[in-house]
């Protein structure tokens, strides 16, 4: 509690007593120390590919570049930890713009029939690569009013994540169902899972389960926050099932009318 007091004084100079004013701020410390700590995991992420392109670079330099064996294997290091710290900064650029722009989402019709035909390659690409089964079922009236390049996101986030953390000969399937009055999204998997204990804090960012398995698939830790706001600004719920060595299913309800 921070407390302000004011004395109450009367016409004859008399202290009649005294205004004590006690001001909650738990809240105001909870968000700073969460600031404190997303700029101590910012400048921890950002340091780790750095400390390494920069360690490479100069064991080239100092002569590794004359084998070349070595050469080819620290550039493609250095080309892995670059890739990794445009992904990071992109997340942040991403995450910074949602704080800001909250208000400012675009808004038209999405029919997710063709709004699925267009993100079902990428996906479609990425699984086969990884002999993952993807199925995919979408309801012909499915549709909201929303920003599409953001919900793009969103779908891609989720089934990307899906893939990932779901081994070879595993399963990926999306539904998209229209219910009266909003579209619910559904992402499930036959991979990994999630510990029970951990299922509530994968939104938060730069959370992971297994920060080297994260960092292994190119992970920023920052999808799962992405995915919140986004679906959050379109006044929408995101929920995850999940059980270890399972599965996991994400789900999402987005209402149909424009509420923001
Ligand atoms: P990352 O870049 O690490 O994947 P995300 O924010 O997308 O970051 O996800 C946070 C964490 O949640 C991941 O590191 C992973 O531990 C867990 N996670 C997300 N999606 C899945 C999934 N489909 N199956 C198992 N674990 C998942």
């Amino acid at each position: 509690f921070e407390i302000v007091g004011a004395p109450v004084i009367n016409d004859q100079h008399v202290l009649k007593g005294v205004i004590l004013v006690f001001h909650d701020i738990t809240k105001l410390k909870r968000v700073e120390q969460m600031r404190k700590d997303f700029v101590a995991n910012v400048s921890h992420e950002l340091k780790t590919p750095i400390t390494s392109i920069k360690g490479f670079a100069e064991t080239l330099l100092e002569g590794a570049k004359d084998d070349e064996q070595l050469s080819d294997q620290f550039l493609t290091i250095i080309l892995t930890e670059s890739e990794r710290l445009q992904a990071l900064v992109h997340d942040l650029l991403e995450l910074s713009k949602l704080d800001q722009d909250e208000m400012k989402l675009k808004s038209a019709t999405i029919l997710f029939p063709e709004f699925i035909n267009n993100i079902a390659p990428i996906i479609q690409q990425e699984a086969e690569r990884k002999k993952i089964t993807l199925e995919m079922t979408v309801d012909q009236q499915a549709s909201i009013v929303g920003d599409s390049d953001r919900l793009k996101q969103v779908l891609l986030n989720l089934l990307h994540n899906a893939i990932n953390y779901t081994p070879a000969n595993g399963m990926v399937q999306l539904s998209v169902k229209s219910v009266s009055e909003a579209v619910i999204i559904e992402v499930a998997d036959t991979g990994i899972g999630i510990p029970e204990d951990f299922q509530s804090r994968i939104f938060e960012r730069f959370f992971r389960v297994d920060r080297a398995r994260s960092r292994n698939t190119g992970g920023t830790g920052l999808g799962l926050a992405i995915v919140k706001r986004i679906v959050e600004a379109h006044h929408g719920t995101i929920h995850v099932k999940s059980k270890l060595n399972q599965g996991s299913t994400f789900e999402i309800r987005l209402p149909k009318k424009k509420i923001f």
